[in-house]
This record gives C-alpha cells, sequence and structure tokens, in this order.
C-alpha cells in the first residue's frame, strides 16, 4: 500500500497494511502460517511513554510491566529499552526478565506461592519483594536471619474495597486469596506491629484487580492503601514506609480504537482519592500490563470452512480457545472486535451478515464470537482479532495439541514501510513429540 502523506495512519488502516504486508511476506500462509499474531512495536513506545508522562516529572516511580500479559522475551527487552522494570510472578517470568536483560533491582517478584528457593534467589539477587501472607513474612525473616539482602521488601496488603465487574480478575474482595486483610479485625494492629519489629520491611504493595474494576474502585484501594503507610509511620514514630506499589489493573476498551481510560485519568483519580501519594513523601512503583498492551497488538487466523446451520453462517477459522481461551470461556466479560479480510490481507466490504466466528478446537463451545455481523466470510478469507496484544496468544492454551502461532513485533516508517521483528517463533508439531527424558 502506497502512502503519499506523512500523516500518521489511522489503526484501521495501520492494521489492514501490516496484514497486507504479512501475507505477501508468508508469515499468513494458508498451509505453512494458519494463525499468527502481531505487536505494534511503535504503539508500545507510545502506550510507555504516556505511562511515564501521567505520573508528575517530580515523582521517583518504578513502572514495571506486568509479565504475565505477554512474556516474550524480545518483547521485554524492548520495554526494558523503553525504561521500564518487569513485575514477575513466578520462576518463569523472572527467568524470562533476567533473560531479557532487566537490572534485578528493577524487578519486583510478586507471587502468592513463593517457595523457599525462589525467595533465596530473589534476595539474593536484589529483586524486590512483595510478601503476600504472614507465613511468607515467617519465611522472608528465617532467610534474612541467615544473609542479608540488598531487595527493598513490602507487604502486599488486600484494602477489601470489593469486585469490579469479572469477579476472576478481582482481587481485593473481603476473601480474595491476594494478600493480608487490613479491614478483618486486629490484622492492621498486627501487621504495625510486624512494620515495627522489621526496619526493612518498608514498601506496601496494593493491586486492586484488572479489567472490570472502575477507576475509582482501584483510586480507592490505593488511597486505603496509602492511608495504612501514614498510619504505620505514624504509630512507629519515625519514617519506615518508603514506597508504595500500586500495582496495575487500568481497565482497557475492548469496543473500539479509542484508548480509554487513560493512564492521565487514572492519575487524576489516584490524586483525588490519595493526595499523599504525589506529596513526595513516598517512592512510587506500578505494575501495568493489559493497558501497555491489549491494543498494541492483534491476532490473524484463516477462515477454513463456511457452513451453516440451523439458519446460523458459520465460518470456522483457525483461532479458537488456544487463543482466545478467557473469550471462549466467559464470552460476555471478554468480547473481541474482530475484522473481516480479503486473502490479501485487503478489508473487506459487503454488507453485514450475522455469523458465528469459530475456532478449530473440538468443542461446541470454540466460538469468538457469535451472529456477529461481518462482511461474508469465505474460505481463504482472513479474521483479525483486535486489541489481543497481552493475555491473549501469549497466554496459549493447549488443547487438541493446537501448536503456539509465531508472533511478530511490527514497526512502520513514515514512508508507510513496515519492518517485522520476529518476537516467537511458531512452535512445530515435532515438539509436542518430544519423549520423557
Ligand atoms: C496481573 C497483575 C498485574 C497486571 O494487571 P493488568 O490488569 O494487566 O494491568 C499487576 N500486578 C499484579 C500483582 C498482578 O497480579
Amino acid at each position: 500500500m502506497e502512502c503519499d502523506t506523512m500523516t500518521p495512519l489511522q489503526p484501521a488502516a495501520r492494521r489492514e497494511l501490516v496484514l497486507r504486508e504479512a501475507v505477501r511476506r508468508r508469515l499468513l500462509d494458508p498451509e505453512e502460517a494458519l494463525l499468527a499474531a502481531f505487536v505494534d512495536l511503535d504503539g508500545v513506545a507510545a502506550s510507555v511513554a504516556a505511562l511515564h508522562r501521567a505520573f508528575p516529572p517530580g515523582a521517583e516511580v518504578l513502572h514495571t510491566f506486568a509479565a504475565k500479559a505477554n512474556c516474550l522475551v524480545p518483547l521485554l527487552a524492548r520495554l526494558n529499552e523503553l525504561g521500564m522494570g518487569c513485575e514477575v510472578a513466578g520462576p518463569g517470568e523472572f527467568a524470562q526478565a533476567l533473560a531479557a536483560g532487566f537490572d534485578p533491582g528493577r524487578i519486583v517478584f510478586d507471587s502468592p506461592a513463593k517457595t523457599r528457593r525462589e525467595l533465596v534467589r530473589a534476595l539474593e539477587l536484589g529483586a524486590a519483594v512483595n510478601i503476600d501472607n504472614w507465613q511468607e513474612l515467617d519465611r522472608v525473616d528465617e532467610l534474612l536471619r541467615a544473609g542479608a539482602s540488598a531487595s527493598r521488601i513490602g507487604v502486599r496488603v488486600n484494602p477489601q474495597v470489593g469486585a469490579g465487574v469479572i469477579g476472576a480478575m478481582s482481587t481485593a474482595t473481603a476473601t480474595s486469596k491476594f494478600g493480608i486483610t487490613l479491614a478483618d479485625p486486629g490484622n492492621a494492629e498486627r501487621l504495625v506491629e510486624a512494620f515495627r519489629a522489621r526496619p526493612w520491611l518498608t514498601w506496601i504493595h496494593v493491586h486492586v484487580g484488572s479489567q472490570g474494576c472502575p477507576l475509582d474502585l482501584m483510586a480507592e484501594g490505593v488511597a486505603r492503601a496509602v492511608s495504612f503507610a501514614e498510619r504505620v509511620d505514624a504509630e512507629l514514630g519515625r519514617r519506615q514506609v518508603m514506597g508504595v506499589d500500586l500495582g496495575g489493573g487500568l481497565p482497557v476498551n475492548f469496543a473500539d480504537d479509542t484508548t480509554t481510560p487513560t493512564f492521565a485519568d487514572y492519575v487524576e483519580r489516584l490524586r483525588a482519592h490519595a493526595p499523599g501519594l504525589f506529596d513526595g513523601r513516598y517512592r512510587l512503583a506500578t505494575e501495568f500490563g493489559r493497558s501497555l498492551l491489549a491494543k498494541n497488538g492483534f491476532t490473524a487466523a484463516y477462515v477454513e470452512y463456511t457452513k451453516d446451520s440451523g439458519g446460523r453462517r458459520i465460518a470456522v477459522t483457525h483461532a479458537g480457545a488456544q487463543v482466545a481461551t478467557r473469550t471462549v470461556f466467559m464470552p460476555d466479560a471478554w468480547p473481541l472486535r474482530i475484522t473481516a479480510h480479503h486473502p490479501s490481507g485487503e478489508a473487506k466490504d459487503g454488507a453485514p451478515l450475522p455469523q458465528d466466528v469459530a475456532g478449530p478446537c473440538c468443542f461446541a463451545g470454540d466460538l469468538l464470537a457469535r451472529a456477529r455481523p461481518l462482511p461474508p466470510l469465505e474460505p481463504g478469507d482472513l479474521v483479525a482479532l483486535l486489541d489481543t496484544g497481552a493475555y491473549y496468544a501469549t497466554t496459549h492454551f493447549q488443547y487438541n495439541s493446537l501448536p503456539e502461532p509465531a508472533v511478530h513485533g511490527f514497526t512502520v516508517d513514515a514512508g508507510g514501510g513496515v519492518r517485522f521483528v520476529p518476537l516467537r517463533r511458531a512452535q512445530r508439531v515435532e515438539e509436542l513429540l518430544r519423549p520423557v527424558d
């Protein structure tokens, strides 16, 4: 596609350009590459810049990327170059963050089930650790008696502000599995004493939840964490809490191409709920995942067949539960936009017809969309699943031994030239045949 002006392409035109190039370069192929995911690296850089701009220039903030949202090492390496730290929740993500080149002091380790060995390693490397529960606190006591650590150590609190609209994504309910609850009788007092006895305990961590949590609920959770930090210092009569880690969780708009809410919107709500957060007393950390990546990625798949069943038009594609697990199992909570394309990648027009967009998995519920009005799909066409840069192709669900698709990063220059950067190659079927060793 020619680009005769220097104005940046609109998102739909940009995706179409990338799809056409991907077909031309055989990154999508009806036999060899039925399915592939794409990450807009220019978009990622712009999202990171927006996050940095949203916080006051004087604030000392470590912005970490929540690796689970898209854990590919080359992508994490890019985020490292862009000045991000990395939040990890297990030994795999920890290893990926190190392989991506993150300085251990810019890694935050946040699993609710850290083993002794994992804690030893994090404390040896000097990664930040957020303790999840009383037993983990005892364990860290024991490990620190054996040897000092450069790690900054915090406690994850649960402000118990309640749930958003997706229960499975809400981490600050009264009975959530995460963190030490602040409102249960005696807990706040006990935690203040825990800080008194441990001068090395200097951070408070909170993560209210992800997609589906309104900004005011998230900001109120952070506000309760900040007022708890203030209480610790007041009761101890000294400056002990050095920092507040506010977690991630900014929701993403899956309905169209606008980015809303923005990081700036969230900071504005944080200022309203928790003014103490920005008065210079605390160092800050964030852990955004979905809001940095989701809108910067899409997934493309070929239509293999179409059929009519019970009066319903169905397009059977190569993208289903293996790459869109949440959408398939919880379609109301995780709807995705889908666009229709010719085999060349060019966008299809044509009067919309309600169609089920099905995946390749052998269970009836493997549907990306039901009765979705789309230009009529034909075998050999492509569909694109939009806003799938986080928690889609990189959180593969291995059903029917379907292999992991390739993930390609891309950049587009001012003249419309597309450059692809491999982020993950496609898994080969032979890799599924490894014997037990
Ligand atoms: C999942 C998670 C995040 C990132 O959440 P997003 O909704 O992707 O921003 C941050 N912190 C913790 C502790 C998490 O579990």
